[in-house]
């Protein structure tokens, strides 16, 4: 039986410390290690997805290969590549729907648009 005259702000903080004390002094090591390894996990899931997040917006490459854009080494650069094979410069490139030398579009609308001009020369 709790007294109703009690403040709930009391209650809180015996909440809270009794909490506190689960996560102080009852978790066993194997259980801890299990909570660390869950949560090692999920870091490694979320790495590898921030890494191919990256990797689909450019890469890094030690080819010779010239920028047709400004015609200098891509060297160490940051480059853009597109779904066609031509990379370029970051800064040389700077729509990444838009090859700046074929000026082919890669975004979804034009991908969605020329399919609809397919259909209507049927
Ligand atoms: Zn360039």
């Amino acid at each position: 039986m709790i007294p109703g005259d009690w403040p709930l702000k009391s209650q809180d903080c015996d909440l809270i410390g009794f909490l506190s004390s689960i996560f102080d002094h009852q978790l066993t090591v194997e259980e801890n290690s299990k909570i660390e390894y869950n949560l090692a996990k999920m870091e490694e899931f979320n790495t590898e997805l921030e890494h191919n997040e990256l990797q689909s917006a450019y890469l890094i490459i030690r080819e010779e290969t010239d920028c047709k854009v400004c015609h200098t080494k891509l060297g160490h650069k940051k480059i853009r590549i597109y779904p066609h094979g031509m990379a370029f410069h970051m800064r040389c490139a700077k729509n990444p729907s838009e090859c700046p030398i074929t000026k082919q579009r890669f975004d979804i609308d034009a991908i969605l648009s020329s399919n609809m001009n397919d259909l209507g020369d049927l």
